[in-house]
């Protein structure tokens, strides 16, 4: 597990780039473009922009500023994410650019956008319902449906699934297991 490390920490200089003569200077848009391929390593069917750990992309005189949160202190995906997104930028040929982790606020399941819901989905792992505020008020009671049959009969076997980031889960029905992205 990591533990909270100070924001300064992850600042990350890309001097190491060798410097392209021809660099053009790309658009926030395709910047975006270019992140939305950057796939999350634990699900590779949504990407970090839709997973919304991508937070901002801007230019600041000649240097991109990307600011991520991590979706989970602790989650062993998060350094990964952040060097899989550095590799991105650096094969797009950005040779100054500063990679910012920003804790606050945190990220919540609310961030992942309706595309990246929908991937889930079909990735067959149920995706976090409502949003993470309404579900802690509601406790351990909330439904969750599966993914495969659509049947709310479902229940949870393990507070852990494939990662600790995902919860087991069970349908009663088509009885297929499946994961359930933990609402926090
Ligand atoms: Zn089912």
């Amino acid at each position: 597990m990591l533990s909270g490390k100070h924001p300064m920490d992850s600042l990350i200089a890309s001097d190491r780039i060798p410097a392209n003569a021809s660099g053009e200077r790309l658009s926030i848009e395709q910047l975006w473009q270019l992140l939305d391929e950057v796939k999350d390593p634990e699900v590779p069917a949504i990407s970090v922009v839709e997973l919304g750990v991508v937070r901002s992309i801007e230019w600041q005189d000649d240097t991109l500023h990307v600011c991520v949160t991590p979706t989970y202190s602790g989650c062993p995906a998060t350094e990964l994410i952040e060097q899989m997104i550095q590799s991105a930028l650096e094969q797009a040929g950005l040779r100054q650019f500063q990679l910012e982790t920003r804790l606050a606020p945190a990220w919540t399941t609310d961030w992942i956008t309706p595309a990246g819901r929908e991937k889930l989905r079909e990735f067959g792992i149920a995706p976090p319902q409502g949003s993470a505020s309404k579900l802690s008020l509601m406790g351990h009671s909330e439904i969750i449906e599966c993914p495969h049959c659509g049947s709310q009969q479902t229940e949870q076997v393990s507070e852990f699934g494939s990662t600790a980031c995902k919860a087991l889960y069970r349908c009663r029905d088509c009885l297929e297991p499946f994961d359930y992205f933990k609402c926090i």
